[in-house]
């Protein structure tokens, strides 16, 4: 087969591979239909991941088809369509079974494997381990398009930024940051009641999008951003302040804008250390977060998904067959130039 291979920082390509089979009794083998790129790839790119090493297949996100199921797997079969998501879990670990399957202890304590321990998804086939406790079925009358992102970043947003945040109904909530993930914050804040929704970003085009997710209001990131954050709230600051990007100015932004008794919910990928300005900050009542996706939620999200009461499919901007990858890749890396959100990857 066909797969995704990292050769190191900066190095990739779609080579030819070895077929994966089954290893485990708990395995399936899944031919991959549809899948996407995540940024957390391009920070493996960058080298920002050195667990990952040269020659794993990357990706953790797709749909596909089950062809070949281990002798313990009982209730999936060859034909089944599932949904692989970012997150593998036994279902039997203490973590697993406290509905924390984001640090599966089976797999080595990081439920994040695909793409980072073990061979991805950004293949023609992808072994799935511990199959019948990590992936979801497809229901009958949705399209790939549709639950791709169930994967990863609906849940990441709504998990870790929204759940996390605590977001109860009427609060103000802002994002900053409206990449994907800032965006799956965004169209799901309003599951928890949110009742003002202040997208934050530098990128004009990225607060169009956030305004066609379910923003009330944006403000361009930058000077005076804070400011204006804090007129709209009567100098009051946000309920929920949700960090979506992972840098140290815009988690300072979200600990500036909190109101008091807030949360500080941190999505965002942070790949240098922050300051936390507790000399500030001990005196407001605030709670910050953290956590990589459970995934616990993806049944509940593709139940709204079946129902349409969530548009999933609107992140799928550029397509590409599962071959063209590579320039799929380019144009997610320059997502600005291209106004892209996610690419959808098609066999
Ligand atoms: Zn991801
Ligand atoms: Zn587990």
């Amino acid at each position: 087969m066909k797969g995704l291979v990292y050769h190191g920082p900066g190095s990739k390509s779609w080579d030819e591979v070895p077929d994966p089979g089954i290893v485990d009794p708990t395995d399936i083998v899944v031919q991959v239909d549809t899948a996407t790129i995540c940024g957390t790839d391009l920070h493996i790119l960058k080298g920002d991941v050195p667990a990952v090493t040269e020659g794993r297949l990357l990706g953790h996100e797709a749909v596909g088809t089950v062809v070949a199921v281990g002798s313990a797997v009982e209730s999936l079969s060859e034909g089944d369509r599932v949904i692989v998501p970012a997150i593998t879990s036994c279902g039997r670990c203490t973590h697993c079974k406290r509905g924390m399957p984001s640090h599966c202890l089976a797999v080595g304590g990081i439920g994040w494997i695909f793409g980072h321990l073990i061979d991805g998804t950004q293949a023609e086939y992808v072994r799935v381990p511990y199959a019948e406790t990590s992936v979801h079925r497809v229901p009958q009358g949705v399209t790939d398009q549709q639950v791709l992102f169930l994967t990863d970043i609906l849940p990441t947003g709504f998990e870790v930024g929204v759940r996390n945040g605590g977001v109860s109904p009427g609060d103000t909530v802002a994002v900053v940051g409206a990449g994907p993930v800032g965006l799956a914050a965004i169209m799901t804040a309003g599951l928890h009641g949110a009742g003002t929704v202040i997208a934050v970003d530098p990128a004009k085009s990225r607060l169009t999008h956030a305004s066609a997710f379910g923003a009330t209001t944006t403000v361009e990131a930058g000077e005076g951003a804070e400011e204006a954050i804090m007129d709209m709230t009567d100098g009051r600051g946000v309920d929920v302040a949700i960090e979506a990007v992972g840098v140290p100015e815009t988690f300072d932004t979200c600990t500036r804008i909190v109101a008091p008794g807030g949360t500080v919910a941190n999505i965002g990928v942070h790949g240098a250390p922050t300051t936390l300005h507790l000399e500030e900050l001990w005196i407001k009542n605030i709670t910050i977060t953290t956590g990589l996706v459970d995934g616990v939620t993806v049944p509940m999200l593709l139940n709204l998904v079946q129902q349409g009461r969530l548009e999933a499919e609107k992140f799928g901007t550029h397509h590409f067959g599962l071959g063209e990858i590579e320039q799929a890749y380019d144009v997610f890396a320059d997502a600005g130039t291209h106004d892209a959100l996610k690419v959808v990857l098609t066999r």
